[in-house]
């Protein structure tokens, strides 16, 4: 049995793990990186890398390599991959699963503002606050680049490419991060406003913790929805039990 994870999360590299371990069964495990990172971190088993061209591309590939499952455990934003292994599953006759880590809920004391995108985030900002940290990832950093009023510094594990705001220090790092080491990083810096996409996990949530602490507000990018029709697993073991049912 040849099972597919579409991957570049956490979570995507801990299935590989319990479905490689489980090896002995004789799964074939492949997981398959979008190859944005210069140095991602590897899952067991057989990787490739790079996109498949589209969802007809995705759906060639699964016929051509005899895949029987699919896992998509791309992160939450990742939402044109997901949208094409839909398409892709349904094309070839494929089982699929969406495995999402849930989203971050509020607690008290959180000064959260939603916001249905980038673009909706940047106008936020200048109502709450001058210094911003962002965490959205280099990717889409053109939302922000006309704030010239505001300053930025930029967390993000690879160095980003223009158009980027005009005032803005990166920070090259890479999760987990520590509760110390956020409230570290809001201090130093003078942090008073924080931009986060609701990627939910324990990995990156200690910034919010620490916002709260802080008193500083957080706006949260709300998260595209999962295509109609796929199932969605919460974590890795849930997803490794659902494919090991078509295991037999
Ligand atoms: P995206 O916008 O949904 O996808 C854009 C294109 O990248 C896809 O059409 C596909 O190209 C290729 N691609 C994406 N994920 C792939 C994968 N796992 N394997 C092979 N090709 C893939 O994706 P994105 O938001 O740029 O994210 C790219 C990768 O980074 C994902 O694997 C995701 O898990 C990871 N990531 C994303 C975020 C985020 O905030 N978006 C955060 C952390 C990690 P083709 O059409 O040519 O197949």
């Amino acid at each position: 049995m040849h099972v597919l994870i579409l991957g570049g999360t956490g979570e995507a590299r801990r299935l590989a793990g319990l479905l490689y371990d489980a090896d002995l069964s004789g799964m074939r495990v492949t997981s398959s990186l979008a190859g944005r990172v210069a140095a991602p971190r590897l899952p067991a088993g057989e990787v490739r890398v790079g996109g498949f061209g589209g969802a007809e591309g995705l759906a060639q590939w699964l016929r051509t390599h005899r895949v029987d499952v699919l896992i998509d455990a791309t992160h939450p934003f990742a939402r044109t991959i997901s949208f094409n292994a839909a398409a892709a599953a349904a094309a070839a006759h494929v089982p699929l699963l969406a495995l999402r880590r849930p989203g971050w809920v509020p607690q008290e004391g959180d000064r959260w503002h939603a916001a249905d995108s980038l673009d909706d985030a940047a106008s936020l900002l200048a109502e709450l606050g001058r210094r911003v940290f962002l965490t959205t990832g280099r990717m889409g950093l053109a939302a922000f680049a006309h704030l010239d009023e505001l300053w930025f510094l930029m967390r993000s594990v690879d160095a980003p490419e223009p158009p980027c705001p005009a005032r803005m220090e990166v920070l090259l790092d890479r999760g987990p991060f520590t509760l110390d080491g956020e409230r570290e990083v809001l201090r130093a810096h003078g942090i008073d406003v924080l931009v986060t996409k609701d990627s939910g996990g324990a990995a990156t949530a200690p910034k919010l913790t620490a916002a709260r602490e802080a008193g500083i507000p957080v706006v949260v990018v709300r998260r595209p929805p999962v295509p109609d029709g796929v199932g969605v697993a919460a974590t890795p073991e849930e997803a490794a039990a659902w494919v090991r049912q078509f295991s037999g």
